[in-house]
């Protein structure tokens, strides 16, 4: 079958031929239908430092993606042939105290699909069936590719009370901006979400309703101002992992308010613990998805009119990898699609 591989110690991927996989008992195959690249795709392109000493080559890369399971193992009874599924990515261990208590999103074993085995980029992959997750028809392919950043953004977003709540939101990624269509859509008042970037914002404008705002060129206490906001945010949400962001969060905030933290700093930062303490915030860092309740949230958000598909802006078909990924790497694109079919 074709996969895309990182196979060579620097830049890119080679699509090329793989062994397809085969299953046990407890797993199942899945054809590939649609995937999307992550920004850890993109590091893996790019051969970073945080790459080029974690991933052990040649491996298949990407773990954002749908497809319909083609066979299943004999252990396997939720599942049957046919059916439009999607999985988490991140597979947990068993032994951890975390794990036995059913904590998966805390599990220190858990092994990460296309970074510490063999990923999604590829016509056929095999899942261990307990990550797989059944596909509703309203989901289309190219949401269901989604759903693993739209997890992300799910835990981040409903780690807190929303409702009528006025929400800041730094980083306008698609999980920014997905964010901000889940605040919007769970009753949030007032939704704000920042970027250094124009273009993220007008994306933004084509997801939600969330007011935009652009640090580098506009005051935010002003803009808080012609808000209607007197103290501060309630909820921050910070998606961009800079320094100057979280401390504009920070200054943002009401006394007592909640920050849930997703954006991952490039390295170590100076960050002001003092005015945390004095302000009494509570601080929540998110990894992944609180997995399949996560999921289940998110389906059900989707079912209940949520629309994110407009983060969508590029879809390509697998062959033209190298276009989609030099794409991300201009910062001109939202979520890109490759489709597999
Ligand atoms: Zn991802």
């Amino acid at each position: 079958m074709k996969a895309l591989v990182k196979d060579i110690d620097g830049i890119g991927l080679t699509l090329r031929e793989v062994k397809k996989p085969t299953i046990q008992a407890n797993e199942v195959l899945i054809k590939i239908k649609s995937t999307a690249i992550c920004g850890t795709d993109l590091h893996i392109w790019n051969w970073d430092a945080w790459a080029s000493s974690t991933i052990k080559i040649p491996m298949t890369v990407g773990h954002e993606f749908m497809g319909e399971i083609e066979e299943i193992g004999e252990n396997v009874e939720s599942l049957s042939v046919g059916m439009r599924v999607s999985a988490e990515g991140h597979i947990a261990g068993s032994n951890s105290r975390n794990a036995k208590a059913g904590k998966l999103h805390l599990d220190p074993d858990t092994v990460n699909l296309g970074v510490d085995r063999e990923g999604a980029f590829a016509e056929y992959l095999m899942m261990p069936a307990s990550n797989v997750v059944a596909l509703p028809e309203s989901v289309s392919n190219e949401v269901g590719s989604i759903l693993d950043p739209f997890g992300n953004a799910v835990h981040a977003t409903l780690s807190f009370d929303l409702v009528g709540e006025d929400v800041l939101i730094t980083g306008a990624g698609p999980i920014g901006i997905m964010s901000a269509a889940i605040a919007e859509h769970v009753g949030a008042r007032n939704v704000l979400i920042s970027d250094i970037n124009d273009e993220r914002l007008k994306l933004a404008q084509k997801v939600c309703n969330a007011e935009t705002f652009n640090p580098t060129k506009e005051n935010l206490k002003e803009k808080m101002q012609s808000m209607g906001l007197k103290e501060g945010f309630d909820i921050g949400l910070e998606m961009s992992g800079s320094e100057a962001a979280l401390d504009q969060m920070v200054d943002a905030m009401i006394m007592g308010g909640k920050v849930a933290l997703l954006g991952i700093p490039p390295e170590k930062i100076n960050f002001d613990l003092s005015k945390v303490i004095f302000k009494a915030l509570t601080l929540k860092a998110i990894y992944g998805r609180e997995v399949f309740e996560t999921w289940y949230k998110g389906l059900a958000l989707l079912d209940s009119g949520l629309d994110i598909k407009n983060v969508i802006t590029h879809t390509f078909h697998y062959t033209e990898f190298e276009e989609a990924f030099n794409l991300l790497n201009s910062g001109k694109a939202g979520k890109v699609v490759l489709n597999w079919h």
